[in-house]
Order: C-alpha cells, then structure tokens, then sequence
C-alpha cells in the first residue's frame, strides 16, 4: 500500500480490535497485528460493567454476543460481615444488565466486526520494533510465519497489554503507580445457581460470575502479600477461601462439577502510563492498568477505545487530539482507578459497614451503590447531602470500599 496506514494497531483484543473497528468505520485505513492465533482466549473472569455492554451496544455488537448464549446478569448480591445488599442490576441506554461474555466469543466478535468495517488483521504477528523518523514513530516492524513484515503508518497504537512492547520501545513514561494490593485465583464451575454477587470478609474478595454454558466462574482474591504462601496451594487455599466467606457457596459446591482447573495471577500492576507522544498512542491495559478486583478492565478497554476514536476524528496524526485522549483518559479514569486500590486493601472498616447496613436498608439506596460500583455514577453522587455524608458519623467517599 502506497504512503502506509492511518493507524497500525498492535493487540487485537479488546482495546485493539474495538480501536481498530471505531477508527474503520470512520474512514481510516487500519492493520492490526497481535502475535496469538485467533481465535484465542486469555485469563480473565469476563465481568463486564454497563458502560461497557452500552459501547458494544452503541457499535451493534450487543445481539450478536446474546445470541452466542450469554447470560444476562441482572441481579447482584453483596455479602459482608453479616449485611447483605440485594437487588437489580443498574441499567443504561443501550445495557440492560452486566453481562461476563467468553473472552473467545468476545474477542472474536470484536476482531470480525473490525474486518467487516474493512481493517486488514494479521495473528501470529509479533511486534519487533517500531520504525522511526524526524523524531516520530512512523512504523511498525514484526515477525511472522514467512518473515519480517514492515508497514508505516501515521499513527501506532499499542493496545499490547499489560507488558505491552510498544510502551516499552517507546519508552512511555509510568506517570502514576501504586504497589501490587490483591492476587487472585478463579475456578468454573456447572451446578452453581447462586446468580452474579461478591462476598467480602477482612483479606478475601469472592465474586461468583455465570458465563457461557452454565458454567459459573468463582474468583477469590487474596492480598499481594500471602501471594507465596498461596501459589504453593491455590485450590486448597481458594476452597478455604470460599468455606470462610461465602458458605452457602460453598455448600453448593459439593452438588457442582468443577469444569475448569484453577488458575491466577499475582501480576496486577497499578499505573498509568503517559498515553501519547509523537506517532503513537497507548490504549487499554498497555497505558493504564488496575488491579482486576473490580472487574474494569474490558470496560476500561471499550471506553478508551471510544474515546481514542473520538478524539482522533480528523486527522489520525494530529498531537493534540492523542494529548486530549490521555487527558480525557486520566480524567475518567482515576476515581475508579482509586476505589479499586482502596477495594484491593480487603479491610472491613467499621465506617464502611455502617455505610452498608444504612445502604442495605433502602432499595433507592442499593439501586445507587450498584450504579456506583458499575461506573454509572459518581462516589460523590451516592448520597443526597441530608442523607449521610457530612453527617457526624465520619464516613466519607473512600467508605464505598
Ligand atoms: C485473572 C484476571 C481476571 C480478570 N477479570 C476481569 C474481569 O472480570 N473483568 C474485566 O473487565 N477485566 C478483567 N481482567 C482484566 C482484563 O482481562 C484486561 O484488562 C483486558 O483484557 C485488557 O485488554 P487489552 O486489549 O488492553 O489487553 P490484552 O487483553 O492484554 O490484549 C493484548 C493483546 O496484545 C497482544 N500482544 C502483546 N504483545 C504483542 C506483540 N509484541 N506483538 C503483537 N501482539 C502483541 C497479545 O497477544 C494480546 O492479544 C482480568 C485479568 C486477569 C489477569
């Protein structure tokens, strides 16, 4: 192709290919690259918020993932020291429910509605490095089957993961961390009718996700500090887990089959990256990741990916709609980045359990805490100002986790 591409995108899950698809489908000439064989699948417990399912909504991707058999998710429970939250999933234009796709039939839609939107998409593609010119990255180089590939481009977009190569070449700068707070083990089940919900006890998370073929993942998250102690032992310590904090759960357990075998991670870092710089751009977990307690990583992917896309309505190469990306990125992004690392701390303050068993006594209540945690509203817009914050009673937004 003569003069290159608008934009290479390397990662082709779904900050990738949900960029690839948006950037098409406003006219720009894409090639995205990942070096897995699609379709592929990857470790995650799927859940995705409402503002998610409304961007695959708003991008006519919602009946296709219904009709593979998705599970809508349209009730959540909550458990902890002994006061139970319960009601229906929030709902949004365009999301009726949470829903926690296979990331096989997820990725793979996304891939093929990003090819029928005319991107060019090449798997086992690995990126190598990236070509440079004047200062600015203007190209990428990767390997494949039948050898060295390179291509220039206006833009790259490294939508490459946590460990993404192209952050790495371009040697984005880390603008914000935090330590490692949680690690998480998570196992499926057939036989579990306990719907979508999490259960805390002080130094455990528990969440209960139904996916495709009735099977129901379990995750429990420990704190980064017993990470050694538990990778010895996962599955014992993930059943403890489970029998301590969830015991109806538990008990359901012995009538379940056990259809996948535990698997996890204890590498969930918590930055952002700088997003942009002179030819390219990070988008998803290559420029900002957190720790998956709260589930926003696939959400977090689709809204950035709409955001890029946004931003990058005219030209591809113009610096100040990537810097207006990053901006708008950091923005939306932090507050939730935040109550996740308070939620990864797996403390029960007593502050907080009074603000629940308040929350649990009101269904308006409820209704807004859900909203909060799917990133529908505001921490600051949970209470109306007579009804508890600034109250004397100490509790403040850092309280919703
Ligand atoms: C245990 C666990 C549970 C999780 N549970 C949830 C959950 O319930 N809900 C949620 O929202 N999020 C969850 N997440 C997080 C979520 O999976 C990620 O945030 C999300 O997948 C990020 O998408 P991404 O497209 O940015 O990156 P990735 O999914 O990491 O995709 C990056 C892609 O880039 C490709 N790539 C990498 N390097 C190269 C290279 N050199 N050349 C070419 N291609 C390359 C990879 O092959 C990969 O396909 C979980 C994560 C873990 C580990």
């Amino acid at each position: 192709m003569t003069g290159g591409w608008d934009a290479v995108v390397v990662g082709a899950r779904v900050a990738g290919a949900a960029t690839a698809l948006l950037l098409a489908r406003r006219g720009h000439r894409v090639l995205l690259i990942d070096r897995a064989a699609f379709p592929s699948d990857t470790m995650s417990t799927l859940y995705i918020h409402q503002p998610g399912v409304a961007k695959l909504s708003e991008w006519g991707l919602l009946p296709a993932l219904l009709d593979s058999g998705c599970p809508v998710l349209d009730t959540i429970g909550y458990d902890v020291g002994g006061v139970r939250l319960a009601g229906p999933a929030p709902v949004m234009p365009g999301a009726p429910a949470a829903l926690a796709p296979r990331r096989l039939v997820l990725d793979r839609l996304l891939v093929e509605a990003a090819v029928k939107a005319g991107v060019e998409f090449v798997d086992r593609a690995n990126l190598q490095e990236l070509v440079h010119s004047e200062g600015r990255v203007t190209g990428v180089r990767f390997r494949t089957a039948s050898g060295v590939r390179t291509e220039h481009a206006r833009l790259v977009v490294g939508a490459d993961g946590m460990r993404s190569r192209v952050a790495q070449l371009v040697e984005a700068p880390v603008e914000l961390s935090d330590p490692r707070a949680s690690c998480v083990y998570y196992t499926g089940w057939v036989g579990i009718s306990t719907g979508f919900g999490f259960h805390e006890s002080p130094g455990n998370w528990i969440v209960r996700i139904p996916t495709h073929d009735d099977v129901t993942l379990i995750s429990t998250y420990f704190p980064q500090d017993r990470f050694a102690e538990i990778k010895q032992d996962p599955f014992r310590h993930h059943l403890a887990a489970v029998r301590g904090t969830a015991p109806e759960l538990y008990e359901q357990l012995a009538g379940a089959e056990q259809v996948e075998q535990i698997i996890g991670t204890g590498d969930q870092q918590n930055y952002f990256r700088r997003g942009h710089g002179p030819g390219w751009v990070l988008v998803g977990d290559a420029g900002h990741h957190l720790d998956t307690i709260s589930a926003r990583g696939i959400t977090n992917a689709l809204l950035q990916a709409s955001f890029l896309a946004e931003e990058l309505a005219g030209r591809v190469d113009d610096p100040a709609a990537s810097a207006r990306f990053t901006r708008r990125r950091d923005e939306e992004l932090t507050e939730p980045y935040r109550s996740t690392l308070e939620l990864a701390r797996l403390t029960v303050t007593p502050s907080r359990l009074r603000m629940l068993r308040e929350i649990a006594g009101s269904p308006e209540l409820t209704r807004r805490y859900f909203a909060v945690v799917a990133g529908m509203l505001g921490i600051d817009e949970l209470f109306d100002e007579d009804e508890l914050l600034g109250d004397d009673d100490g509790l403040d937004g850092d309280d919703v986790f």
